[in-house]
């Protein structure tokens, strides 16, 4: 641990001062170095500090080498002695976060032989571990997780020596070699480890999974802790009260009030669909054999539909042409057309030309968009089939 690394020290400390050391031109600013600081580099999946020095915003701190780096807009005299101020609420939110992540990483690993293979916190924390888990897996991982933190459990840190370290079962994603610190969640977790912690499990306040997936043969967990956690709980929980309330349901019930409403919606697709089919026959039906183009308009079909339309009209065979247009409110004409005695595919081209159109076909069936209104449509094909 380095002198000059403020935050090991003590992780709430969100104001110092501090001498300048250096501060060089870098990518459009300036990078500046000063002799102690309270501002956490990113690292080890957490993100870097936020915050001001002198009252300009900090906008990136790195480690580079044994230094602690951070980018600022202007530069600073070395030697000078500046005030430094960590976003205290966002630093907290981030021990929150990694704190927990130790919690569901110790356990997960202790139950199910699970390796954390990737961490990093942006709006969420995101978990990589290494083994399928099943729901009732992930549940009781989340549930004990609580529970520590409702244990209040002290989080500990060992400095072992290289011979007492071989005795202790820890977490690492690497082999590592020199000083090494142990977190230690009691109960949960024993970890190498360098980041930013709570003093008290307590402080985590909650640990909540919001989602889970298969990721890489392994199990992705998307968690978040404390404030965080109880703001997007509450944005969840409004909206479900929203629901609840449009629905006229209690807001447990809205998972059963909307599988009903889409099994309705469902049904009302299917009882139209057959009407449709029914009025299209009819429509077909009602054309004057000898017709040259039976040309219908229509408005609300899908793709399938006017595809089917336009299958009716050319199996009934009362007109040599047979064309389904359905204007859309996008400005668009869906089009079907279909013949058993003219060459469509020899006149699409024309067509797609007189009507800003796309498509094509075979020479008995040709379909695609026209970028017109259905009046002209309509005219050019009397003018083409009529
Ligand atoms: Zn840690």
């Amino acid at each position: 641990m380095n002198f000059h690394q403020l935050y090991y020290q003590d992780p709430y400390r969100s104001s110092f001062e501090a001498a300048v050391v250096s501060c060089k031109p870098s990518d459009g600013g300036y990078a500046l170095v000063l002799d102690q600081t309270c501002f956490y580099p990113e690292g080890g999946g957490e993100c870097a500090d936020r915050g001001t020095i002198d009252g300009v915003p900090v906008t990136d701190v790195r480690l580079e080498g044994e230094e602690v780096v951070h980018f600022v807009s202007v530069p600073f005299k070395p030697g000078t002695t500046v005030s430094g101020s960590v976003d205290f609420a966002f630093r907290f939110q981030m021990m929150q976060w990694h704190t927990g992540e130790h919690i569901v990483s110790g356990l997960a690993h202790t139950y199910y032989g699970c390796d954390n293979v990737g961490f990093h916190m942006s709006d969420v924390t995101t978990l990589d571990l290494n083994r399928h888990l099943t729901e009732e897996q992930l549940e009781r991982i989340e549930r004990d997780a609580n529970e520590v933190v409702f244990a209040d459990r002290t989080v500990e840190y060992l400095f072992p020596q290289e011979d007492e370290l071989d005795r202790i079962d820890y977490r690492s994603k690497k082999e590592l070699t020199g000083a090494v610190r142990i977190v230690r969640i009691p109960d949960a977790d024993d970890c190498a480890c360098c980041g930013l912690h709570v003093r008290r499990t307590g402080e985590i306040g909650l640990i909540k999974f919001l989602s889970h997936t298969h990721y890489k043969g392994g199990t992705r967990i998307e968690m978040t802790c404390g404030r965080d956690a109880f703001r997007k709980i509450t944005a969840i929980q409004r909206a479900n009260g929203e629901t609840a309330r449009l629905l006229s349901v209690k807001p447990d019930k809205t998972d059963e009030a909307v599988r009903r409403i889409l099994a309705e919606s469902a049904a009302k697709d299917r009882r139209i669909s057959g009407l449709n089919r029914r009025y299209f026959r009819m429509r077909a039906e009602s054309i004057a054999p000898g017709t040259p183009l039976a040309l219908c308009v229509e408005e609300g079909l899908n793709g399938i539909e006017v595809r089917k339309f336009c299958d009716l009209l050319v199996k009934n065979g009362s007109a040599a042409v047979s064309a389904v247009l359905c204007p859309d409110e996008a400005g668009q004409i869906r089009y079907c057309i279909g013949s058993e005695t003219v060459d469509l595919k020899s006149r699409v081209k024309e067509l797609n030309e007189a009507l800003d159109g796309r498509g094509g076909g075979s020479p008995q069936m040709i379909q695609g968009t026209f970028r017109t209104d259905a009046k002209t449509a309509a005219r050019v094909l009397a003018s083409c089939f009529g």
